[in-house]
C-alpha cells in the first residue's frame, strides 16, 4: 500500500532539519495524500529525547544524538494541520547522526504499540535520515510488512 510521493522540497526540508540539529536526532511528521507528491508537506517536531532522559533516566537511556522523542505537542498541531488540510498523516521521519541509514531495532520498537509486536501507524512510512559530520549520506523509506511481520525498506533517497 504504501508508495510514499515526496517532492524534493520534502527531502530538502528533512535533510535541513537533520543538519539543524546535528549532532541530535531530528524528527518529525509527513502529512499528504499518499501518491500524491504535491500534497505532502513535512512538519518538523522538537526532539525532547533530552529532557526525558533527564526527567526519567530510567526508562529514557539515550540521549538526542541517539534517540529521539517527539515532542507530543508538535504530533498534535501535526495530526490537527493534516485534519484541517483534510489530509492524513502519511508518515514519520527521524535522523541518524553519524550512522547509516538503516532501520534500527529502537526504530522497530519505537513504530509499535508499546510492548507490542503491532506496529502503531501500519500504513505510514518511515523516512530515516544519515548524516555524517553535518552532511546528509543519504536517506532511507522504510514501511511495514504485514505478512513477514517486519519493516522493510522500500527507496532510497539520495543525498546531497
Ligand atoms: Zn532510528
Amino acid at each position: 500500500m504504501p508508495n510514499l510521493r515526496l517532492t524534493p522540497q520534502n527531502i530538502a526540508s528533512m535533510y535541513e532539519h537533520a543538519r539543524d540539529t546535528f549532532p541530535h536526532e531530528a524528527c518529525g511528521v509527513i502529512i499528504g495524500r499518499r501518491g500524491e507528491s504535491f500534497s505532502v508537506e513535512v512538519v518538523k517536531c522538537a526532539n525532547i529525547q533530552q529532557a526525558m532522559k533527564e526527567k526519567y533516566p530510567e526508562q529514557f537511556v539515550r540521549g538526542a544524538d541517539t534517540g529521539y522523542f517527539m515532542d507530543p505537542r508538535d504530533v498534535r498541531n501535526a495530526f490537527d494541520l493534516a485534519a484541517k488540510k483534510k489530509v492524513e498523516v502519511i508518515g514519520f521521519y527521524h535522523s541518524h547522526p553519524d550512522h547509516d541509514a538503516y532501520w534500527s531495532e529502537e526504530d522497530h520498537r519505537a513504530a509499535m504499540w508499546a510492548g507490542t509486536d503491532e506496529p502503531s501507524f501500519p500504513d505510514a512510512s518511515h523516512v530515516v535520515v544519515s548524516i555524517y559530520k553535518g552532511r546528509v549520506k543519504e536517506g532511507a523509506v522504510f514501511v511495514w510488512n504485514q505478512e513477514l511481520g517486519v519493516f522493510e525498506k522500500e527507496a532510497t533517497l539520495e543525498g546531497e
